[in-house]
C-alpha cells in the first residue's frame, strides 16, 4: 500500500510538473504572441508619426521594432511547434506580420527617401490596417486557443491534486490501521512463545529441574527454540541427576570409611585395653587380685553394664562367682551348670525384651533383658560371663575379644594355681607341703622378728600308725591321714599354715600366737582327733590318738627355723616319751608364758 501511494504521488507530482510546464509554455506562447503584436504596432505607429509629421524622430525605432517583432514571431513558431494547429497558426502569424512589417519598411524607406506623399497614400491605401487586423485577429485565435489549452491543463492538475488529496486522506488512515493491526498480531506471536518459554525458564532458575516448554509455540523459529531449551534442560537435568547420585555415594563411601575407621581404632583400643587386663591377669596370684582386675577392666570395655563374671568351682558342678561389678548384687553360693542356656547350649544366650527368648534358671525374676557370654577355652565351657542389659551390635566385638581374653586368663590363672599348688601341697591330704612349710616359716621369722610379734610352732605325730598299715593295710592309712589332715585344717585360724612334714607328722604354724594361747587350740585338736572314728572301705579302722609339741620363736634362734623346729620336736619327743596322747609345750617357751 506504501508503495502504491509513494507510485501514485511520484506519478502525480510528475504530471504536475508536466502540467506546470505546460502552463508555463503557454504562458511563453502568451507572451510571444503578444511581444510579436506589440513590436509591429511601435514600428506601425513610428512609421505612421514619420509619414504624418516628418519628424525623423518616430523612424528611429522602426527598424528595431521590426526586428522585435520578426524575433518574437519566429520564438512563437518554434515555441508551437508540439502542436500542429497552434503551429499553423504561428507560422500564418510569422507570414502576416512580415507582410506587414514589409509594408512598413516600405511605407519608412519612401518617407526616409522624402516620398512623403507616395508614404501617406501607402498608408491611405489601408492595406496595413487589414494586415494589422488579420494578424490581430490570428493572433486573438492563437491566444484564445492557447488559453483553452492552459484552462484544460490546470483543470487537470486540479483533478489530479484531489485525487491525491482523497488518496493522502485515505491512504494514510488505512496505512496507519494496518499497520496497528500487523504489529498487535506479530507482537502476540512473539509475545505468547516468549512468555512461555520464560515461564518455565524461571520455573528452572526457581529449581524445578522437570519444567519444560510443551505449548504451541506458533512458529517454526520458536519451536526450534523451544526444543532446544529443552534438550538443555534435559540435558541439565540428567547431569544434576548424575551429580547427586555420584555425591550420594561419596557421601555414603566417606561415612562407611569414617565409620570403619571408627570401628578399627576402638577395636585397638579395646583390643589394648583388654591386652593390658591379661596381663595383668597373668600376674595375677590369688583369686581376689583376679576379681579386682575383672572390675576395673570389664565395666572400662563394656561400660553402664552390670554384670558378673562365674567360673565352675574346683569339682565343676557349680558356678561361683569370681567378681561383679556395676553395683551388680550375686549370690554367693552361685548356681548349678543347667541353670544357664549359655553353658546348656556352648554359645551367647541373650533376652532383649521381655518374651523374645527363653530367661535362664539362675537370672531374676525382675531382670527382663540380660546376656550370657559362654568362657570357652580349649573347647571346653569354664564359666560364664552374665551381663544385665542389652549388648548393642556395636559392642559385640568387644564382647567376644572380653570373653576370649578373660576365658583364657582364667585357664591360665587356674593352670598356674594348680601348678603352684602341685608344688607346695601334699597330693594326699592337701596341705601344704614340707618345704612350703620351711618357706613359710623362715618368712614369719623374718616378719615376727621384724614386727616383734609372737609366733609359735607345732609338731605333732600320730601314735602307733605303724599299726594301722599293719592291721588294714597301706589305704587305711593313707584314710586315716587323711581324716587327721582334715581335722586339723579345720581346728586352726585361717592364717595358721597346717603342714604335713612327712609320715604322719604334722606341722602347724601360727604366727602371732603365743605357745600359752596356742595350747589351747591344740588341745582341742587333740581331742577331736582322739575322737574320730576312721571309716574305710566299710571298714571301721577305729580310733587313734596324737601327740603334740609345742615351741616359740626366740631372737636367739636360728632365722632359717631350724631351731624352732628343733624345739618342737624335741616338745614331741617328750609327749612320746611321756606317754602319748597329750600336748607339751617346750620348756623355754613355757618359761617365757
Ligand atoms: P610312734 O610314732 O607312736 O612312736 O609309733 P609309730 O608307729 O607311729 O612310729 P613309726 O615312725 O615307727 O611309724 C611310722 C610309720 O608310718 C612308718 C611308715 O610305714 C608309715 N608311713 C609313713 N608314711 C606313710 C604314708 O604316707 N602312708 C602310710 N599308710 N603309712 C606311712
Ligand atoms: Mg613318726
Ligand atoms: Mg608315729
Amino acid at each position: 500500500m506504501l508503495a502504491l501511494s509513494a507510485g501514485l504521488l511520484l506519478e502525480g507530482s510528475s504530471q504536475m510538473r508536466a502540467s506546470l510546464s505546460w502552463v508555463t509554455h503557454s504562458s511563453q506562447v502568451l507572451r510571444a504572441a503578444h511581444s510579436a503584436r506589440n513590436h509591429l504596432q511601435h514600428a506601425e505607429s513610428g512609421q505612421r508619426g514619420f509619414a504624418l509629421t516628418h519628424n525623423p524622430e518616430f523612424a528611429e525605432s522602426i527598424d528595431a521594432e521590426i526586428a522585435g517583432a520578426r524575433g518574437a514571431a519566429n520564438d512563437l513558431v518554434a515555441l508551437t511547434t508540439d502542436n500542429p494547429a497552434q503551429n499553423a497558426r504561428a507560422v500564418q502569424i510569422r507570414s502576416l506580420l512580415m507582410q506587414r512589417s514589409d509594408a512598413v519598411n516600405e511605407i519608412s524607406r519612401l518617407a526616409r527617401a522624402g516620398d512623403f506623399t507616395g508614404a501617406e497614400a501607402a498608408i491611405a491605401s489601408g492595406r496595413g490596417r487589414n494586415l494589422m487586423l488579420l494578424v490581430d485577429a490570428r493572433v486573438s485565435d492563437l491566444l484564445n486557443e492557447e488559453r483553452a489549452l492552459s484552462h484544460q491543463r490546470i483543470a487537470a492538475v486540479e483533478r489530479r491534486l484531489s485525487f491525491i488529496r482523497w488518496l493522502v486522506a485515505l491512504g494514510t488512515p488505512i496505512t496507519v490501521i494496518t499497520i496497528a493491526i500487523m504489529s498487535v498480531a506479530l507482537i502476540r506471536r512473539i509475545r505468547t512463545p516468549v512468555e512461555a518459554m520464560m515461564t518455565v525458564m524461571g520455573q528452572l532458575g526457581a529449581g524445578d529441574r522437570t519444567a519444560r516448554i510443551d505449548s504451541d509455540m506458533a512458529s517454526s523459529e520458536f519451536q526450534r527454540l523451544a526444543s532446544g531449551y529443552n534438550a538443555m534442560a534435559e540435558e541439565l537435568q540428567a547431569a544434576v541427576a548424575d551429580q547427586a547420585q555420584s555425591q550420594e555415594h561419596l557421601h555414603k563411601a566417606n561415612l562407611e570409611l569414617s565409620h570403619n575407621a571408627r570401628v578399627l581404632r576402638e577395636r585397638g583400643e579395646v583390643i589394648e585395653l583388654l591386652g593390658g587386663m591379661a596381663h595383668r591377669m597373668q600376674a595375677a596370684r590369688t583369686d581376689e587380685e583376679l576379681a579386682a582386675i575383672i572390675r576395673v577392666f570389664v565395666p572400662r570395655v563394656l561400660p553402664e553394664i552390670p554384670g558378673a563374671l562365674y567360673a565352675h568351682n574346683n569339682s565343676r558342678n557349680l558356678l561361683v562367682p569370681i567378681a561383679a561389678w556395676g553395683g551388680l548384687q550375686v549370690d554367693s553360693a552361685g548356681f548349678a551348670p543347667d541353670q544357664c542356656w549359655a553353658l546348656r547350649r556352648g554359645q551367647s544366650h541373650f533376652v532383649v525384651e521381655p518374651g523374645s527368648d527363653i530367661v535362664c534358671a539362675h537370672v531374676g525374676d525382675e531382670t527382663h533383658h540380660y546376656h550370657c557370654e559362654p568362657l570357652l577355652a580349649g573347647g571346653e565351657v569354664i564359666g560364664v560371663l552374665y551381663l544385665k542389659g542389652v549388648v548393642g551390635a556395636e559392642s559385640r566385638f568387644r564382647l567376644t575379644v572380653l570373653a576370649e581374653n578373660i576365658a583364657s586368663a582364667l585357664v591360665n590363672h587356674r593352670l598356674q594355681r594348680g601348678l603352684r599348688e602341685q608344688t607346695i601341697r601334699d597330693p594326699l591330704t592337701g596341705l601344704f607341703n614340707r618345704r612350703y612349710m620351711e618357706e613359710t616359716l623362715a618368712l614369719e621369722i623374718s616378719r615376727a622378728s621384724r614386727s616383734g610379734s609372737p609366733l609359735s610352732l607345732v609338731m605333732c605325730d600320730v601314735d602307733h600308725f605303724k599299726r594301722f598299715n599293719d592291721d588294714f593295710g597301706h589305704e587305711a592309712g593313707d584314710a586315716v591321714l587323711q581324716a587327721v589332715a582334715a581335722e586339723m585344717r579345720s581346728r586352726f585360724r585361717e592364717g595358721d599354715v597346717v603342714c604335713r612334714f612327712g609320715g604322719e607328722e604334722f606341722t602347724v604354724i601360727a604366727p602371732g600366737t603365743t605357745a600359752a594361747v596356742l595350747l589351747d587350740r591344740v588341745e582341742g585338736a587333740r581331742q577331736a582327733i582322739a575322737e574320730l572314728n576312721v571309716q574305710q572301705g566299710g571298714r571301721t579302722l577305729g580310733s587313734m590318738t596324737m601327740s603334740f609339741g609345742i615351741a616359740s620363736w626366740e631372737d636367739d634362734m636360728e632365722r632359717d627355723g631350724s631351731t624352732l623346729i628343733k624345739a618342737a620336736d624335741a616338745a614331741l619327743y617328750r609327749a612320746k616319751r611321756e606317754g602319748r596322747d597329750r600336748v607339751v609345750v617346750d620348756g623355754r617357751a613355757e618359761a617365757a608364758a
